[in-house]
């Protein structure tokens, strides 16, 4: 019988800031009285924006299959607009492949006849606006047009006669501190075969957050919106004696930029802790 066991967890946490202005869609509007054209999404019961994990990883997982050149082979949607992305269709090259055994691949797809358990190792959790953050209560006292954002204005042109189509997306306003910002990476033993292939693939996690800094979320990437910065990052380790009570937390690194951390240390230090290369 496949076994699999828990070796440990790095735990990365921070903040993030919004560079530049942030939408992250929200449904249609409609509902809302004087809402418009491009709401953002915005916490249920708080009304405040957020960033949900679903869109971070997402784009990790997009960029990384960009920087690996990976198969875009799996229709999510077939209709339009389109939306394929990677997703290995054998276990030879879901061994090999760092981004669906970091980012996971749909459990009980029938056209596979795979054996063996393909757990997911990266979880990203919601983050909301830093509660207390001098950045948020900032936001709170602004006069901004709608609570905590910012309704921009654009138009899009006639190339002919100039006639113009303005349209109004909200914001949350550049300088907002969302935190806190929490990503779980599991080490997994599959089949006594040892975690070490998590343990090396655990970089590409902090390449995926370069490569977000560098490229955006939500909408209007183009146009200038989306760009963030991970603050006050945090790396440790809690292995599986730690959950045993047997052993404590390593720090890894601390409040820290992404530029500034250093994953390819964190090797090392993670073997140790979790049994030489077991
Ligand atoms: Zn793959």
């Amino acid at each position: 019988m496949p076994n699999i066991t828990l070796k440990g967890k790095v735990i990365i946490t921070g903040e993030i800031e919004a560079v530049t202005g942030l939408h992250i869609g929200g449904a249609a509007a409609g509902l809302d009285i004087g809402g418009i054209d491009n709401p953002i999404i915005r916490h249920p019961v708080t009304r405040e924006p957020y960033i949900p994990g679903s869109s971070l990883r997402g784009k990790m997982r997009s960029l990384l299959d960009r920087h690996f050149g990976n198969d875009v082979n799996k229709f999510i949607q077939r209709r339009e607009p389109v939306v394929r992305v990677h997703e290995c269709e054998t276990e030879d090259a879901y061994a090999t492949c760092a981004v669906c055994q970091i980012f996971g691949v749909t459990p009980g797809d029938q056209r596979r006849q795979w054996t063996q358990l393909k757990p997911t190792r990266l979880l990203v959790r919601d983050v909301m606006l830093a509660k207390g953050h001098e950045a948020t209560e900032r936001l709170r006292r602004a006069k901004t047009d709608l609570p905590f954002t910012e309704v921009k204005w654009e138009a899009v042109i006639d190339r002919i006669t100039s006639a113009a189509v303005p349209r109004q997306n909200e914001r949350v306003p550049a300088g907002a501190v969302f935190a806190p910002l929490e990503l779980v990476y599991s080490l997994y033993d599959l089949n006594g075969t040892g975690c070490q292939a998590d343990i090396d693939w655990l970089q590409h996690v902090f390449k995926a957050m370069e490569l977000l800094e560098d490229d955006y979320v939500g909408g209007y990437g183009s146009r200038g919106a989306g760009k963030i910065a991970f603050t006050n990052v945090t790396v440790t380790f809690k292995s599986h004696d730690y959950y045993q009570g047997t052993g404590t937390v390593l720090m890894l690194d601390q409040n820290r930029k992404i530029g500034e951390l250093q994953p390819s240390r964190y090797a090392q230090s993670i073997q140790q802790a979790v049994g030489g290369t077991q």
